[in-house]
C-alpha cells in the first residue's frame, strides 16, 4: 500500500504544477489504496470525492509545492474524518459511570474491560468490572482472572440473569465507592436478535453513560455491517478499536466512524493487559496512509535544506572541521523546518514514542543564544573556552554557567558521533544527508 501511494504522490511531485487531470490520476491511485486498506467502498468513494473537491480547487493549483499540498490534504482529510483527538470519557456528575462494553465475540471485550479498568486506576478511579456474559462459565473465570490480574474487583452472579446482574452490580458499586463500573457482555459470532435485545435491556436497565462498542481491526470490510447493527440497536457513545498490533493497516477505523459517527476512544494494541492507548486521528491517519507522514517530512526537508549547504556539511564531518558555527547553521535550518517536536513525530516509528513528551523548543532558542555569545574564534575553537570565557557566554546570553557546560559537552559528544560517523562512510559516496 505504502508503495503505492508514494508512487501516486511521487508523480505529482515530478510535474510542478498540478493539472485537474493530475489530481485525478493521483486519486485513482489513492482510491486503490485505501480499498487495500480494507476502508469500504463507499467510504472510499466519499473520501476521494471530498479530497478531490479541496486540492483541484485554489489550494493546490496556486501553491508554490502542489504536491506537498495533494499530501497534506489528504492527510488533513482522513483526519477530519476520523474526528478530533482527545475525545475522553464523560464521567457521571453522579457516580458511578457505568460503561458497557459491546461487541461479537473475540472482539476483545473482557480484555479490554479489564485493561479499562487498570487504566483508570492509574487514574486514582476504583472500577468495578461486571461479568455479564453468563452463557459460558469460561467466560466468567475469564473475567475473574483478567480482574485480578490488573487488581480490579469482579463482581458477578453466576449464570443469572444478565439484567439483574448489572443492576445489582451498580448497587454494590454504590455501596464500595466503586466510581465506575465496566460491564462486559456476550457476543456472538454474528449479529442476532437475541443478542440485540439482551443488550437493550441491559441498557434500558442501567442507563449507561458510554457504550463502547468494541471492534477488531483485523475484521476489515465486515466491521461496517458489525458497527451499523450494533449502532442501530444500541445508539452506541464510542468505539475501541483492538488488535491494532497485527499488520492491518486499520482501514476498519475509517469505516467504522463513517457508519456511526461516532469517535473512535481508545485502541488495543495488543493482549497485554496495559495495551491500551487513547487514540490519536493523525496516527492512524498516518497508519492507513502506510507512509508515517514522512511525505510530509520530505517535504519540508526538502524546501529547507539548501542541497549545497548539506554538501558543504557532510564534507565538514568527514574531515571532522564541523565547529560550533556548522552547529548554528544546522539548527537555523531545523527552525526552518517547523517545531522538533513536529518534526521528530514525523518520522515513522518514533512519532508514537514522543507523543507525550515535551518536547521544549525554547532549548534550541538557548543554545542558539549561547552560541552567539561566542566570539568567533571560541565558535571555531570550543576548546580555548575557559572559565572565564564561560562566565562571560553565560552573562551575554542570560543563562547559567552550568548550561554553557552542557552546551560544550553536548557538542563534544557531537563530534565524537560524527567522527563514527563519517567512519562509516568512507568510500560511500552520499551526496546527501538524510535524516
Ligand atoms: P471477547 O470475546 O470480546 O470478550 O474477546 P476477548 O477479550 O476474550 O479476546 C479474544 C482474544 O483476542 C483473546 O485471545 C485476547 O487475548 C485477544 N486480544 C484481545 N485484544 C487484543 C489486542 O489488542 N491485540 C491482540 N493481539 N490480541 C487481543
Ligand atoms: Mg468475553
Amino acid at each position: 500500500l505504502s508503495d503505492k501511494l508514494s508512487a501516486a504522490f511521487k508523480k505529482l511531485r515530478s510535474k510542478g504544477k498540478l493539472t485537474e487531470q493530475d489530481i485525478k490520476e493521483a486519486m485513482r491511485e489513492v482510491k486503490m489504496a485505501l480499498l487495500e486498506a480494507d476502508v469500504s467502498y463507499k467510504v472510499v468513494r466519499d473520501f476521494v470525492k471530498s479530497v478531490s473537491e479541496r486540492a483541484v480547487g485554489a489550494e493546490v493549483m496556486e501553491s508554490l509545492t502542489p504536491a506537498q499540498q495533494v499530501v497534506k490534504i489528504v492527510n488533513d482529510e482522513l483526519c477530519r474524518l476520523m474526528g478530533n483527538e482527545n475525545q475522553r470519557i464523560r464521567f457521571a456528575s453522579n457516580p458511578p459511570t457505568i460503561m458497557m462494553m459491546c461487541g461479537l465475540q473475540g472482539a476483545g471485550k473482557t480484555t479490554h474491560a479489564a485493561k479499562l479498568a487498570k487504566y483508570f486506576m492509574k487514574q486514582n478511579h476504583r472500577p468495578l468490572l461486571v461479568a455479564c456474559d453468563v452463557y459460558r462459565p469460561a467466560a466468567i473465570d475469564q473475567l475473574k482472572v483478567v480482574g485480578s490480574q490488573v487488581g480490579a474487583p469482579v463482581f458477578e452472579m453466576g449464570q443469572g440473569d444478565p439484567v439483574k446482574i448489572a443492576q445489582a452490580a451498580i448497587r454494590h458499586a454504590k455501596d464500595y465507592g466503586n466510581d465506575i463500573v465496566i460491564i462486559d457482555t456476550a457476543g456472538r459470532l454474528h449479529i442476532d436478535e437475541t443478542l440485540m435485545d439482551e443488550l437493550k435491556r441491559i441498557k434500558a436497565a442501567v442507563s449507561p453513560q458510554e457504550i463502547m462498542l468494541v471492534v477488531d481491526a483485523m475484521t476489515g470490510q465486515d466491521a461496517v455491517n458489525v458497527a451499523e447493527s450494533f449502532h442501530n440497536a444500541l445508539d452506541i457513545d464510542s468505539v475501541l478499536l483492538t488488535k491494532l498490533d497485527g499488520d492491518t493497516r486499520g482501514g476498519a477505523a475509517l469505516s467504522v466512524l463513517a457508519v456511526t459517527g461516532k469517535p473512535i476512544k481508545f485502541v488495543g494494541m495488543g493482549e497485554k493487559l496495559d495495551e491500551i492507548e487513547p487514540f490519536h486521528p493523525e496516527r492512524m491517519a498516518s497508519r492507513i496512509l502506510g507512509m508515517g507522514d514522512v511525505l510530509t517530512l520530505i517535504e519540508k526537508a526538502q524546501t529547507a535544506l539548501d542541497d549545497k549547504k548539506a554538501d558543504e556539511m557532510l564534507q565538514k564531518m568527514k574531515q571532522n572541521s564541523f565547529d560550533m558555527n556548522d552547529l548554528l547553521d544546522q539548527m537555523h535550518q531545523i527552525r526552518n523546518m517547523g517545531s522538533m517536536k513536529q518534526l521528530l513525530s514525523m518520522i515513522p516509528g518514533v512519532g508514537a514514542k514522543i507523543k507525550d513528551m515535551d518536547i521544549d523548543d525554547r532549548q534550541l532558542v538557548y543554545i542558539e543564544a549561547m552560541i552567539t555569545s561566542m566570539t568567533k574564534e571560541e565558535r571555531e575553537k570550543p576548546s580555548i573556552i575557559n572559565p572565564s570565557r564561560k562566565r562571560r557566554i553565560a552573562a551575554g546570553s542570560g543563562r547559567k554557567v552550568e548550561d554553557v557546560n552542557r552546551l560544550l559537552k553536548q557538542f563534544e559528544q557531537m563530534q565524537k558521533m560524527m567522527k563514527m560517523m563519517s567512519g562509516n562512510m568512507k568510500g560511500k559516496k552520499g551526496r546527501r544527508m538524510r535524516m
